[in-house]
């Protein structure tokens, strides 16, 4: 990691967000472009080639299919925000059109129980106008005569705003811009923070360089880290870093059509990536892991992933491995959802955390609903109130059933 830390320009500012990767770049450039918000902004980022950022390791999906209305409803804006990006960054002709490659997902069930939970979440996304569809084990045949199907009842299926799209392109536009209009991004690491006496307010962040910098508004954008950022204002959350592992292989025979990003009642997800496929999924045994622990574990693929993936599509029994990596998700333990918004005690301290693995697809939507909490104190399009402090502090879970 590069330690070229740099002080800060000033030594106040209105709002201090912590990591400067996807969401502290979704945020910062939302409140950037608000006429009604007009105070100062620094992005601390701690490693600005974020080779070691969830942010980096993702496989950029975005999908409907969430058993959480609130969440479909995330991915609905998330899909109009993809298809139409260079309007939203204001029609700027140097803002690349971003496409959505709608492959779908395909979720499979191997037990009723499973396929009847399927059928009630389809419901649900039909309901908001989502494309999914219950499929009997036959339709999905039909339709993709390459699966293996002898051990599935049932899925769910939608073509519609599901699959890939380049977030990274999202990502890089919106911290260019946040800058342009004068954000300051800072290589440096947020270490401690100082609360006022009552302990209600943190009134200055330090920085590696010693720095103390004052803040009207703290957020935490640390990914896997944010337990670490939220223990320097007293706060604890149940966000854990745990290993995620992504293959590239290609296949001796290719399939004739898209793969969709198919979820295997293994675990195992995979799906078409350009001329190769993507396999991913947890390891089988998924304790919380060192913040800097990237270590592939390489018997998973010979052991876990390939099978399941050879047993899913026989075609696949012949593939050759040509890339793979383990990233980190920021995995919330209590119901694998956001943590968002403010905390209930200290008031000026903002969580932005726990995204479990969904959190790419969701940054345009939590971005723009937490610089509208930043600048009007409330939720003025989707109202993201049910990802609040609230929920952890009285261990209430607000889970979600399609987490991947
Ligand atoms: C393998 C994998 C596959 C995924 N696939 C998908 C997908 O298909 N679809 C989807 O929607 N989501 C997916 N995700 C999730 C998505 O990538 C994340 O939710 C998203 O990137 C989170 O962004 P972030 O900004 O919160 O965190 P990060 O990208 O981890 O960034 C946090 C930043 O904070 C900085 N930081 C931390 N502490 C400090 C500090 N004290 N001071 C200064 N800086 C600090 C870090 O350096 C880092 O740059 C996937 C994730 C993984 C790992």
């Amino acid at each position: 990691m590069s330690r070229s830390f740099k002080p800060p320009r000033q030594t106040s500012y209105d709002v201090v967000i912590v990591g400067g990767a996807m969401y502290g770049s979704s945020i910062s450039w939302w409140l950037s472009q608000n006429p009604d918000f007009d105070g100062s902004v620094l992005v601390v980022e701690r490693d600005p080639t974020y080779e070691f950022t969830s942010t980096a390791h993702t496989n950029s999906c975005i999908r409907q299919q969430f058993s959480r209305e609130i969440n479909v409803q995330i991915s609905q804006f998330g899909a109009e925000f993809i298809k139409n990006f260079r309007e939203f960054m204001g029609g700027d002709e140097r803002v690349p059109e971003v496409v959505l490659q709608s492959f779908g997902y395909m979720y499979l069930a191997d037990n009723e129980d499973f396929a009847r939970t399927l059928k009630e979440t389809q419901q649900i996304q039909e309901s908001l106008g989502a494309g999914t569809r219950h499929m009997t084990a036959e339709e999905i045949k039909r339709q993709y005569p390459f699966y293996n199907m002898e051990d599935i009842v049932a899925g769910n299926h939608n073509l519609d705003n599901e699959g890939y799209f380049d977030g990274n392109t999202l990502f890089d536009w919106w911290k260019r811009v946040a800058r342009e209009n004068g954000v300051e991004y800072c290589e440096n690491e947020v270490v401690s923070m100082a609360l006022g006496d009552a302990g209600t307010i943190v009134t200055t962040v330090k920085l590696a360089t010693g720095e103390q910098v004052a803040c009207g508004k703290v957020i935490n954008c640390s990914g896997p880290r944010a337990v670490l950022t939220s223990r320097m204002a007293g706060i604890e959350i149940p966000v854990e870093p745990r290993k995620r592992y992504t293959y590239i292989f290609a296949a001796e025979n290719p399939l004739d059509q898209d793969l969709p990003l198919t979820i295997d009642p293994t675990g195992v997800h995979m799906r078409t990536d350009g001329a190769y496929y993507l396999a991913g999924g947890p390891p089988d045994i998924d304790p919380p892991v060192d913040y800097d622990d990237f270590e592939m574990d390489h018997s998973l693929w010979e052991e876990k992933f390939w099978p399941a993936i050879a047993h899913r599509v026989p075609q696949f029994e012949a593939v050759k491995l040509v890339n793979s990596w383990a990233g980190h998700y920021a995995f919330n333990t209590l119901d694998q959802n956001a943590i968002l918004g403010g905390h209930t005690e200290v008031k000026n301290f903002y969580f932005c955390n726990g995204f479990s693995g969904h959190g790419f697809q969701q940054s345009p939507a939590i971005g723009r609903g937490l610089s509208e909490l930043i600048t009007y104190g409330e939720y003025r399009s989707l109202d993201l109130s049910p990802f609040g402090f609230e929920r952890i502090e009285n261990n209430k879970p607000f889970d979600e059933k399609a987490v991947i």
